[in-house]
C-alpha cells in the first residue's frame, strides 16, 4: 500500500488524475483538504474522493451535550451557534460546517412571531405577517436584526477558526419558503393555482431578502450558500417551478455571486432539469428521488448532494443500512454525500458518522484516497 503523502511528494504538487473526471469517480493521487474537496465537488472538478457534508442542519441532541451549546439558545447566540455547528467537523468528521439550523431566522427578523422550540424540536413560524405582496416591507436595518446578526456572527467565528481547512456553508431561505412564512402555506399554494400574478409579486418582493442575507453571509466568510426554497414535489408541479420560480432563481444565482446549492425536499425528479437550467452549482436532494435517476436527469450540469434517508435510515436504521445508502449514492455519481435534509434531532451519532466511514471505505477500495 502506497502512502499518499509519499506519492504526492514524488509527483511534486501536480495532480495525477487517474481517469477522466466522471461524476464523483475521479480519483487523485494526493489528499485534498476538506475545504478543497468540498469546493471541488461542488464545482464539479476532480477530487480525491467524494466530499461528506450537508448544506442543511446535522445538529443533534448528542452534539448539543458534547458541545454544551443547546437548542433553542443557539438560534439567537452566534458563538453558541458556531460551537454546535462545528461538531459537524469535530465529531462527525465531515468536510463542511453549516451553522443555520432552523428555517425561521429571516421570518423572525421580518417580524413574524416565532416559536423557538426546545432542545429537541426545531423552531417554527407561529403566524404569518402579511395578507398581500403590497404589504411586504423589509426593514432598513434588516441585516442588523438579532436573528440575522446571530448567523453572520457564527459564520465569522467559523471562518476565523476553521476556514483554512473546512468549508463554511451559509444558508438562506428562498422567496418561495419566505412566502409560506409571511403569508401562509395554504394561502400561497392556493394562489399558485388561482392568482399567479400575486405569487410573482410576492416572489419578486421577497427575493430581496434572500439576496441581501445571502450576500451578507458570503461577505462574513461563507464559501458557498445553500438556498432552501421548498417548492417541493409533494406540493407543487414541476412546470410551476419552471414558470414561477426558475426565473427568480436564475437571477438570484447571478446576483448572489458565490457558489450556490439549491435545497428542495420531497420528490423533485420532474424539475431537476429546470433546476439545472437555473444555473445552480449543486442540488441537495431527497431520498424520494433515486440517486441513479437524479444523476441521469442532470448529467454533469449540476453537482448532486445528499441523499441518505433521514426518517427511516439515519434515525432508526443501523450503521450498515446507512453505509449501503451512502455507497449507492457514491456509485450513482453523487458528488457530496450526506443526509437528505435537516436531520431529526435524535439521530444517533454513529449513523451520521457511518456516512463518512462508508465514503472513506469506498475510496480505499478504489485505491485512491487513504486515511
Ligand atoms: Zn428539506
Amino acid at each position: 500500500m502506497r502512502n499518499p503523502r509519499d506519492l504526492s511528494a514524488s509527483v511534486g504538487l501536480r495532480y495525477r488524475i487517474k481517469r477522466p473526471a466522471k461524476g464523483c469517480r475521479a480519483t487523485m493521487s494526493i489528499v485534498m483538504s476538506s475545504r478543497r474537496r468540498f469546493l471541488a465537488s461542488l464545482l464539479r472538478g476532480p477530487v480525491d474522493r467524494p466530499a461528506v457534508a450537508s448544506p442543511t442542519s446535522v445538529a443533534t441532541v448528542e452534539q448539543m451535550e458534547q458541545t454544551g451549546a443547546f437548542f433553542p439558545d443557539v438560534h439567537r447566540d452566534g458563538a453558541a451557534m458556531a460551537r454546535l455547528a462545528a461538531a459537524a467537523v469535530d465529531t462527525l468528521g465531515y468536510d463542511a460546517i453549516m451553522p443555520v439550523f432552523s428555517v425561521v431566522q429571516e421570518a423572525a427578523a421580518l417580524g413574524c412571531p416565532v416559536d423557538w422550540g426546545s432542545v429537541d424540536t426545531m423552531p417554527t413560524v407561529r403566524a404569518p405577517l402579511w395578507t398581500g405582496p403590497d404589504q411586504v416591507q423589509i426593514p432598513a436595518a434588516f441585516l442588523e436584526g438579532p436573528p440575522i446578526r446571530t448567523v453572520l456572527d457564527a459564520i465569522r467565528v467559523l471562518r476565523a477558526t476553521y476556514g483554512h481547512r473546512v468549508a463554511i456553508i451559509g444558508k438562506v431561505m428562498g422567496p418561495w419558503t419566505l412566502a409560506y412564512h409571511v403569508y401562509g402555506l395554504q394561502e400561497f399554494l392556493t394562489d399558485t393555482l388561482l392568482a399567479p400574478k400575486r405569487v410573482r409579486e410576492f416572489l419578486e418582493a421577497l427575493s430581496a431578502v434572500t439576496l441581501a442575507f445571502g450576500r451578507a453571509q458570503l461577505a462574513a466568510g461563507a464559501d458557498a450558500l445553500c438556498l432552501a426554497d421548498h417548492a417541493t414535489g409533494d406540493l407543487v408541479r414541476g412546470t410551476m417551478y419552471r414558470d414561477l420560480l426558475q426565473p427568480i432563481h436564475r437571477r438570484l444565482v447571478r446576483d448572489v455571486g458565490g457558489p450556490t446549492v439549491l435545497h428542495i425536499c420531497g420528490n423533485t425528479l420532474d424539475r431537476l432539469g429546470y433546476i439545472a437550467d437555473a444555473g445552480f452549482d449543486a442540488f441537495h436532494f431527497d431520498s424520494k428521488v433515486d440517486a441513479f435517476d437524479a444523476v441521469n436527469a442532470v448529467g454533469d450540469r449540476l453537482a448532486l448532494v445528499g441523499n441518505v434517508n433521514n426518517p427511516e435510515t439515519l434515525l432508526r436504521g443501523t450503521p450498515e443500512e446507512v453505509a449501503a445508502q451512502a455507497r449507492r449514492a457514491i456509485n450513482a455519481g453523487v458528488r457530496i454525500i450526506g443526509p437528505e435534509c435537516a436531520v431529526p434531532l435524535r439521530t444517533p451519532l454513529e449513523n451520521l458518522i457511518a456516512i463518512r466511514h462508508a465514503v472513506e471505505e469506498a475510496a480505499r477500495r478504489k485505491g485512491g484516497h487513504r486515511e
